[in-house]
């Protein structure tokens, strides 16, 4: 009803902590939610699909979308590189549609950097360095060498949760997707992002007697 500009949600965590599963609760939940799909260099994972999870190209193909100007930003984690395109983030944003990021610290820092007040930043903490060791366990498909990285990187990754504007910390997955939920709401309601508001009050006002307007 009131115009409003779009945001960008960007949820960071070690992985393993949860939030492939909790991006997919989200999206499921907000129609007006749109994810943004990264291209990687990374091999896919079974089970993992081409344009949905990822787009998964070479590492030239990478090399010209980062010389092009076509990524909004990227990084290298665990010796594979990782990138946002730019285009379907700015056509969602310009429909109106909010947008969701999975990235790491260092793209949250550049997409900051990049959309300032549009960027609302979460972090995802795992409940415990246990729960995060069985759920990576859990994740069959990895082979041990990646298993024992990813749990070297999760120390590092945490250790930028005080550059986030929220922490959800992921135990009980339906509390963290209501907190995820509660955010996205209240951000929405953000006055600096209603830019539809001030027209909306000038007519109110107008209608209001003594308003300017004629009658009353
Ligand atoms: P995975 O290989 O487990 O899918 O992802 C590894 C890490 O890369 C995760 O922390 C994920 O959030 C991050 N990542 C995925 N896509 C992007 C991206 O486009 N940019 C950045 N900076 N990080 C990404």
């Amino acid at each position: 009803m009131i115009a409003r500009r779009g945001l960008m949600l960007v949820l960071s965590s070690p992985s393993g902590a949860g939030k492939s599963t909790l991006s997919r609760l989200l999206l499921e939940a907000e129609p007006l939610l749109a994810m943004s799909v990264s291209v990687t260099t990374r091999p896919p994972r079974p089970g993992e699909v081409d344009g949905k999870d990822y787009h998964f190209v070479d590492a030239d193909t990478f090399s010209r979308m980062r010389e092009e100007g076509a990524l909004l930003e990227w990084a290298e984690v665990f010796g594979n590189r990782y990138g946002t395109p730019r285009a379907p983030v700015m056509a969602a944003l310009e429909a109106g549609r909010d947008v969701l990021f999975d990235i790491d610290w260092q793209g949250a820092q550049q997409l900051s950097q990049r959309a300032g007040e549009d960027v609302v930043r979460v972090f995802i903490l795992p409940p415990s360095a246990e729960a995060l060791e069985a759920r990576l366990r859990g994740r069959a498909q990895d082979p041990e060498e990646v298993v024992q990285a990813r749990m070297a990187g999760a120390a590092a990754e945490i250790s930028h949760w005080p550059e986030y504007d929220y922490v959800v910390v992921n135990d009980v997955l339906e509390e963290s997707l209501a907190g995820l939920r509660a955010i996205l709401a209240a951000e929405r309601l953000k006055r600096a992002r209603l830019v539809g508001l001030p027209t909306f009050v000038r007519e109110m006002q107008a209608a209001l007697p003594g308003g300017g307007a004629t009658g009353e």
